[in-house]
Formats: structure tokens, sequence, C-alpha cells
């Protein structure tokens, strides 16, 4: 049997939908949500991510300003772009987009950045908060793939939940909202041992460790014994662009071959393409977790505008979003 798909783009139209009524109620009351990304230097892959970011801001109705600092900026010039947009009652989420030059003290920025608009969650404020499940903005990322999960209406509490990756970005929250949620959770990094032991005892699978079809498909419980077979998130975006591997991992897949034949690269996840034929469900690289991680961000401007402006009992230090 294979595996139920876990449609990323639908789920994230949902969100849009929802987000759009919100956007449109509360600029009626004279709090129209504000994004400014902090865009430094020219790398191609970052002017795309938030490219894409600026684009769903202007379908949903949020207000967007785009700075873009020079390559050679130094930390205190982006300290003062960062302060900038703190005082501007008119932004309620600011979004540094990584990576940063290497001249540039990555944390410092991050940590500049007032918690009360840190709709991207790296701050630690918003971090801690997340340790002791107070209320905050959580990472993208880890809050899309839960909605995922939620929505799909996989079970989580009680299930044993498997993360590998251990990053602040993506991991490590990861791990402490399936535990909020009920989950046991087990964490797996590149020092493991017995992967595939522990990655065969899932039920919920989070593969976030940037490796192209690292997970083999006999590592997933399947439900041939009966059970529904493990729910696999496949947070991984690995290009690929070697022939090779390309043959080897389409084999089964011609149309996915075609268009790498066709292109010259492909997007793979962390989970081999052939595990649709063990999971009980999992989402697809492209089009799983890629394109929730950009509506919690917007989830996150809204919630930061609600709870920053629109909020009766709003006060700078209190403002956090709640989660959804
Ligand atoms: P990262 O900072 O490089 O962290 C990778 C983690 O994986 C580390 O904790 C590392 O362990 C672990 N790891 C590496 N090799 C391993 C192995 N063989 N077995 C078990 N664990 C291993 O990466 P990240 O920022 O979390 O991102 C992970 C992946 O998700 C990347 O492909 C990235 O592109 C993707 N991503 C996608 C989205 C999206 O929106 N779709 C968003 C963010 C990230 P150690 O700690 O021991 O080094």
């Amino acid at each position: 049997m294979t595996a139920r798909i876990l449609d990323g783009n639908k789920i994230r139209d949902q969100i849009f939908a929802e987000l759009s009524d919100e956007v449109r109620l509360l600029t009626s009351a004279g709090v129209r949500p504000g994004l400014a990304a902090v865009l430094v230097g020219e790398n191609p892959a970052s002017q795309l991510y938030v490219k894409s970011k600026i684009a769903a801001c202007e379908h949903l109705g949020i207000a967007s300003a785009l700075l873009t600092p020079p390559a050679t900026a130094s930390t205190l010039d982006l300290l003062a772009v960062v302060e900038d947009l703190n005082r501007d009652n008119d932004v309620d989420g600011i979004l540094v987009q990584l990576p940063l030059p290497p001249q540039v003290d990555t944390k410092r920025i991050l940590e500049a950045v007032d918690p009360a608009k840190d709709v991207d969650g790296f701050h630690p404020v918003n971090l801690g908060r997340l340790v002791s499940g107070r209320p905050g903005l959580v990472a993208c990322t880890p809050a899309g793939c839960m909605e995922i999960l939620r929505r799909n209406e996989i079970k989580i509490e009680g299930a044993n939940a498997v993360v590998l990756g251990r990053s602040d970005i993506v991991g490590k929250p990861m791990a402490l909202l399936l535990m909020h949620a009920n989950a046991t959770v087990t964490i797996c990094h590149s020092k493991t041992r017995d992967l595939p032991d522990i990655v065969r005892r899932a039920d919920i699978i989070v593969a976030a460790i940037g490796k192209a079809a690292y997970v083999e498909p006999d590592w997933i419980k399947s439900s041939t014994g009966g059970g529904p077979g493990a729910a696999v998130i496949d947070v991984g975006t690995n290009r690929i662009t070697d022939p090779e591997q390309a043959e080897r991992l389409f084999q089964n897949f011609p149309g996915r071959l075609e268009i790498f034949r066709a292109k010259g690269s492909s997007l793979v996840g962390d989970v081999h393409p052939d595990a649709i034929n063990t999971a009980g469900s999992l989402t697809p690289v492209p089009g799983g977790v890629g394109p929730m991680t950009i509506a919690m961000l917007m989830s996150n401007t809204v919630k930061a505008a609600r709870l920053r402006r629109a909020s009766p009992k709003f006060s700078a230090t209190q403002s956090t979003a709640s989660a959804r």
C-alpha cells in the first residue's frame, strides 16, 4: 500500500485563507500587520526565499518592507537596522534572512530583535518560553510540521516520535513541541548509535539532517503489521545534481527522473523516495514542509500584530503570540 500524502501546499492554502480573514479584520480595526525582511548581500538562494516571503505578504494583505544592506555590512551596521525596526510601531515582524556574511555576529543580531517581533522564533526568550511550555513565537518550520500532523489528524499523544537532527532551528524546537503534545520523543544526531533500530520503533518520524535520501524505506514502520504505519515528516531539502544518484533514487519514479534530466537537478528530502511504499503517511519533497514554513511565518506575523498592537492588555514585555 502506498503512503497517504501529507500535502503541505493544501494546508498552506487553508492557513492562508484563515489568515486573510484575520488580516482583513485587523486592518479594518486600524492594525495592518507588517513584516520587515532584512536581506544582507546578494546570495541568490536567500533572495529567492525572501521574494517568496514578500509575495506571501502581498497575497495576504500584510504590509512588507525589504531592507537590503550590502554584503560588507558590519555587526554594528545591522544592529542599527534591527534597532530601527524594533522602534517602528508599524513593523510587527522582523525577519533577518540567514546566513549572514561571515564578518557578522549572527547570534548578536538575532538576540537584538525584539522578542515580540521575533517571527522566526529564534530569540532565546522565545526558545525559553517554548522550553517551559509558555506561549511565545515558535520557529516556523517545526511549527509547520506540527500543523501538518494536527490537520491530518495524526495521533501525537502517546506516540513514539523520533526526531533526526538537533539544530536550534528545527530539531530541538520540534522535539519540544512533540513532547508538549505528549509524544514520547527520541532525539537523534550524528553520534547516535543504531539509528535504523531507533527509527523502526517510531510512529512519527521527523527527518531534519540535511542528507539526501538518508533514511531508508526499511527503517520505517509499515502498515503491514496491522497498525497505521509511521507518519514521516521530511524536513530535508537537498538539491542533487549527480545523474547517477538521480537514476538510483528515482528508478521507481520515471516522471521525476524525466524532470531531473530536463533541469539537471532535483530537490530530495532526507528520506528515500521509496519510503512511499512503506510509510503510513508522508510529506513529499518538494510540496510538504517547505510551503508550511512560509505559512507559519505569515501566521506568526499576524499573531505578533494581534498581540502586540490589537490586544488591549498589550505591554512590551508581555506581548507574545500564543500557540495556535
Ligand atoms: P543542521 O543545522 O545542519 O543540523 C543537522 C542535524 O542533523 C545536526 O543535529 C546533525 O547532528 C544531524 N545529523 C547529521 N548527520 C546525521 C546522521 N547521519 N544521522 C543522524 N543525525 C545526523 O540542519 P538544519 O538547519 O536543522 O536543517 C536540516 C535540513 O532541513 C536541511 O536539509 C535543511 O535544508 C532543511 N530545512 C528545510 C526547511 C524547510 O522549510 N523545508 C527549513 C529548515 C531546514 P550533530 O548535531 O551531531 O552534528
